[in-house]
């Protein structure tokens, strides 16, 4: 296939939709603002960026994931960030137990004006519910959320209407002003849920980008089926005008390796159809290199290519939340979230994350997984090779 047809990105739109950093790159900006958007519109972005889906948001193509956030220090780096031009951010209340939202909003009780300079996503840890909400926006002293993110882990349609409903309840009490949602589990599955029973309803999506190929990659590697299912789905879901945050990438990794390695992870990402890349940024040297990030093109020369390949091949056993092992435990574990946590603990370090939502799995999954480890009916299914009696005991123990 082709680099055109791969991505959902001409080059000419992407370059139409960008722009590159006046203050950082020393280039001269051309300013796009968003028409009709409905939410709170910053300052004009200085950094690269494109539009939102139907939110019109111009977005910067690098946003900020706030989970490493956890002191004062690290509300600095958010502060720089912003300064820079960074222009989304997402947290949560579930993040570092409270730790990451309470850095967030430091800075937006000591200088106001940075509420409005970013759109804000949040989502929580538990089934969302209005409480959790308006707990989370009484932290951060704002009075509405700019995109709440729902969790639809597996294409389940009562969950769906369930979401559907709190979250229209929400726009009309002016709490959320996008609806949007979030999954860790079934990728595609909750993507071709939404496409066929709620195509205009949702207005961003957080995306687990790990089953997003390089383009020109031939290497036909385990991941291809269920990759080939994902960039169909991805293209159908931005065909519907929903705006693609991504997620869990490997951004985190790569942006403490520097630009080598993040640029062409970058260009791959929004080649695949990412609107911007959300990236788990907790240093000040993190920050300078986004700001200084050639990023005008998504264009990947053959350098970047193989750059990004060859960080790809680092990470493939990296857990794709392709769904394939949902429901298939005989004892109902949840094999891909103890698989996420375990993704937590050794890709970001955040193993205190990880312990919290292990807590949150409660007694009986703990004393389940004591009786894992004769069937591997996880390993016989998942396409990487991660899943399996050994890595499930492990995470368990590391984490219990
Ligand atoms: S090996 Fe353990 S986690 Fe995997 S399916 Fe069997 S019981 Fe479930
Ligand atoms: S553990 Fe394996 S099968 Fe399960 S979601 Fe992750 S990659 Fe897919």
């Amino acid at each position: 296939m082709s680099q055109a047809q791969h991505s959902p990105l001409s080059r000419r739109a992407f370059l139409r939709t960008t722009t590159c950093t006046a203050a950082a790159a020393g280039i001269g900006a051309i300013v796009q603002r968003a028409r009709g958007a409905t939410t709170t519109q910053p300052a004009r972005p200085l950094l690269p960026h494109g539009v939102l889906g139907r939110t019109k948001f111009p977005v910067t193509l690098v946003s900020f994931g706030a989970i490493k956030l956890r002191d004062h220090d690290h509300t600095r780096v958010l502060k720089l960030a912003i300064d820079k031009g960074v222009n989304l951010l997402h947290t949560s209340d579930s993040y570092g137990g409270g730790k990451s939202i309470a850095a967030v909003a430091n800075l937006f009780k000591a200088d106001k004006t940075y509420r409005d300079k970013v759109f804000l996503c949040l989502k929580g840890l538990t089934r969302q519910k209005e409480a959790e909400l308006d707990k989370m926006l009484a932290t951060l002293g704002t009075d509405h959320v700019d995109s709440w993110l729902c969790e639809l882990q597996t294409p389940d349609a009562g969950r769906l209407e369930t979401v559907q409903a709190l979250l229209d309840a929400m726009k009309k009490k002016g709490k959320v002003r996008h609806p949007g949602f979030v999954c860790h589990v079934d990728m595609n599955g909750s993507i071709e849920m939404v496409v066929e029973k709620a195509p205009t309803f949702f207005d961003v999506a957080l995306i687990a980008m790990t089953m997003a190929p390089v383009p020109g990659d031939r290497d036909k590697d385990r991941t291809g089926p269920q990759s080939e299912r994902f960039v169909k789905n991805l293209k159908a879901l931005r065909e519907k005008g929903v705006g693609i945050l991504s997620m869990k990438s490997g951004a985190a990794k790569a942006v403490q390796k520097g630009s080598e390695v993040y640029l062409p992870h970058a260009k791959a990402i929004l080649q695949a159809g990412a609107d911007s890349i959300l990236t788990s940024m907790d240093a000040f040297e993190q920050v300078e290199m986004i700001a200084q990030l050639d990023i005008k093109s998504p264009h990947l020369t053959e350098k970047d290519r193989q750059a990004a390949i060859d960080f790809k091949q680092q990470r493939a056993g990296a857990c794709l939340m392709c769904g394939e092992c949902t429901g298939a435990c005989p004892l109902g574990l949840p094999v891909a979230d103890l698989m996420r946590f375990r993704m937590y603990t050794q890709e970001y370090g955040l193993a205190d994350q990880a312990r919290l939502e292990y807590t949150a799995l409660g007694p009986g999954v703990h004393n389940a997984i004591a009786n894992c480890g004769l069937c591997e009916v996880c390993s016989g299914v998942c396409p990487v090779g991660l899943a399996s009696s050994a890595t499930v005991r492990e995470t368990a123990a590391m984490l219990a």
